[in-house]
């Protein structure tokens, strides 16, 4: 039932779930009897506040902030934060609601939430940065805590903005604990946390393909974005022999067919904090699209033939008729960074079609299995290598594959990894529901 019509993106994301989980429900009865779905589409918990900030010029300006504690029947909330200027209440919902199954899926203790604003960081200063953090964090702080809900980034919010956040936070708590995860290496953060979406992401497009008979080695692989997610897929593209030939921000895509230069786009994204159109004047063989030449409707970077297609940059940048663009230009895998980069409708064909298709709270849980591995290390004082991190991560990210595909099999669409996904997810969160009363 949509008792909360604007919220588009809570029901798309919520609708898949219900929809792939009916051969459970009808299989266990025991679901339905404890009435869980009815009890996980509704938030535990949801904190909606107003953040006051100053701008340089010493103006008042006023954001909305919010954080919604989603689930936790498998441990502290978890999940990032999100500083965009198409922050809402839907997406932030639609957001803690894949949460609470990706989480499942990693197999450690870690429930399910999401937070964020509408603040648009482009344009800001690094001094009005840090004063939206504190104000953010101001109100938030009450809410979380290391063994409460442990935020983290998402879009916009990266190591900067976890730093200022934390400041505020150990200021106000009078604690010094591991309550934000994706800090800084010299303060408490994890090896291989910047890099661990990205990475995951591949290993699981890297299983799925194994399981075919498959590899990425030589293969041309197209992404879109170019933030966190997006960077460190094209390194572990690199490290497995891929030719990752795109990448775009939401002005354009780079399509440079020698392969993406990722020391220029780090360079230009985490240090200068440039547009990508810049790539090309470094690199004077690479085309930059702009979003105006785009297909009418359209993602031009689904449209570059590829072996692997790697969505990392936002919610519903893939739609129908990118999907078949892909699939006409011969692309067999598609794994994705990003949360729901795919619409419903695309999301279909992928699946009728068999390709290997990876869905979101599959494919890029690398991430938040990599910021459990930072709370580990923070509550025992400990910090492990880059090859230990790197090693659990991609043993995680296997088992999230074996559990999905076993999942699949066990109800008869084994290649079916949505299916998969949502009810191994579920299953683990629901008998954890079942098994703890009614709270
Ligand atoms: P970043 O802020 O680092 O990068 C986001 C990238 O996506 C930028 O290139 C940005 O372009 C582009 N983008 C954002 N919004 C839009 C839009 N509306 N239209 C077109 N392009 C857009 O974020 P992340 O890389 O961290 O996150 C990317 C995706 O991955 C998100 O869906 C996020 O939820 C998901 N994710 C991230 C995880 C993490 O660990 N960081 C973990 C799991 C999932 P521009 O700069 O022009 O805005």
């Amino acid at each position: 039932k949509r008792t909360s019509p604007a919220q588009t993106e809570f029901y798309q994301a919520a609708e898949e779930v219900l929809y792939s989980l009916q051969p459970l429900l009808e299989k266990y009865p025991k679901y339905k009897k404890h009435k869980i779905i009815e009890r996980i589409v509704e938030p535990e918990r949801q904190i909606m506040f107003r953040v006051n900030w100053l701008d340089d010029n010493g103006e008042i300006q006023v954001n909305k902030g919010y954080r919604i504690e989603f689930n936790s029947a498998l441990g502290p909330y978890k999940g990032g934060l999100r500083f965009h200027p198409s922050v809402n209440a839907g997406v932030i919902k639609f957001l803690g609601f894949e949460q609470i199954f990706k989480n499942a899926l990693t197999g450690l203790q870690i429930g399910g939430g999401k937070g964020g604003s509408d603040f648009d960081p482009k344009g800001k200063s690094d001094n009005e940065i840090m004063r939206f953090c504190q104000a953010f964090m101001s109100e938030l702080y009450r809410h979380i805590g290391a063994n409460t809900d442990v935020p983290a980034g998402d879009i916009g919010v990266g190591a900067r903005e976890i730093g200022y956040m934390f400041g505020m936070y150990k200021k106000l708590a009078n604690k010094y604990e591991g309550v934000l995860t994706g800090k800084s290496l010299k303060w408490g953060g994890s090896l291989v946390r910047t890099e661990a979406t990205g990475y995951g992401c591949v290993y699981f497009a890297k299983n799925m393909l194994a399981a075919r008979g498959e590899s990425l080695e030589g293969k041309r692989c197209v992404v879109s974005g170019s933030g966190n997610v997006a960077i460190y897929t094209i390194e572990k593209l690199y490290h497995l022999g891929a030719l990752p030939i795109t990448c775009s921000d939401s002005k354009g895509m780079i399509l440079d067919e020698e392969g993406i230069d990722l020391l220029l786009l780090k360079d230009l994204k985490e240090n200068q904090r440039a547009r990508l159109s810049e790539y090309i004047k470094y690199r004077p063989n690479a085309k930059y699209i702009p979003v105006e030449e785009y297909p009418q409707g359209r993602n031009a970077v689904w449209s570059v033939p590829c072996f692997a297609a790697f969505p990392s940059a936002t919610q519903n940048e893939l739609n129908l008729e990118d999907a078949k663009a892909l699939l006409a230009n011969g692309c067999k895998c598609v794994s994705e960074g990003a949360n729901m980069p795919s619409t419903a409708q695309a999301v279909d064909l992928f699946v009728e079609t068999k390709i290997a298709y990876g869905p979101g709270k599959a494919a890029n849980a690398g991430g938040v299995a990599t910021s459990q591995l930072e709370m580990a290390q923070n509550a025992s004082m400990l910090s492990w290598t880059f090859e230990e991190v790197d090693a659990k991560l991609e043993q995680i990210m296997k088992n999230i594959f074996e559990s999905a595909s076993s999942t699949a099999a066990e109800f008869g669409q084994p290649t079916n990894l949505v299916l998969g996904a949502n009810i191994a997810g579920f299953r683990k969160v629901a008998d954890a529901m079942i098994e703890q009363g009614l709270v």
